[in-house]
């Protein structure tokens, strides 16, 4: 069965181990954040930095598995359909409107819509990490400088990642201009066994 999530909102839910979350952009170039925590210890969360450091690499897609911050692997991708993932952008929030879109409204952003999803789940704010921004196209130039560009998904294209512990996930669709080429669309999805 497919979920819907409205443009802008995020949402938690338990993943058990081996189930297979397909999270899709129905409709194209929309970024979903995604974090991953233990659910028999939620202190236990992704990692970025376990992940690069294990993984050699900044680019992960298929075959990658996703690091926590006690060095287990959480998530596996399976199939990655756009192939353009980026986990080195913090969610997004209040304070990154204020300093990015100093002209436009501010959003709560992905940060403020995982706190408040995770919140049920004994999870604070605070131990929010850097997601996996899924779908997001970042490009470091050879002097180090990270651009943000639009995403290059079509519409329906898809990843797919398997839990390999038992999992609080949450999720978004992106609230932030640059990383969803300026409009906010929905994402779909799915729990497969
Ligand atoms: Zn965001």
């Amino acid at each position: 069965m497919t979920t819907v999530l409205a443009p802008r909102s995020g949402v938690a839910f338990r993943l058990s181990r081996d189930q297979i979350l397909r999270v899709i952009d129905p409709e194209g170039t929309q970024v979903s954040d995604l974090l991953a925590f233990s659910a028999s210890d939620v202190r236990e969360a992704i990692s970025n930095g376990q992940t690069f450091a294990y993984e050699e690499t900044i680019q992960l897609t298929t075959g990658s598995p996703l690091w926590s911050n006690r060095s287990n692997p959480m998530l596996e991708i399976v199939e990655d359909s756009a192939g353009t993932d980026d986990s080195l952008f913090t969610p997004c929030s209040e304070a990154t409107f204020r300093h990015l879109y100093a002209d436009k409204p501010v959003h709560c952003g992905c940060f403020g819509n995982l706190a408040e999803a995770l919140a049920p789940f004994g999870i604070e704010a605070d131990a929010i990490p850097v997601a996996f921004n899924i779908f997001m196209n970042v490009r470091v130039g050879p002097d180090g400088r990270i651009k943000l560009l639009a995403p290059p998904t079509a519409p329906g294209d898809f990843i797919r990642l398997r839990a390999l512990d038992d999992l609080i996930i949450g999720l978004t669709a992106c609230s932030v201009y640059d990383s969803c080429s300026g409009s906010f669309k929905p994402i779909h999805y799915e729990t497969e066994r």
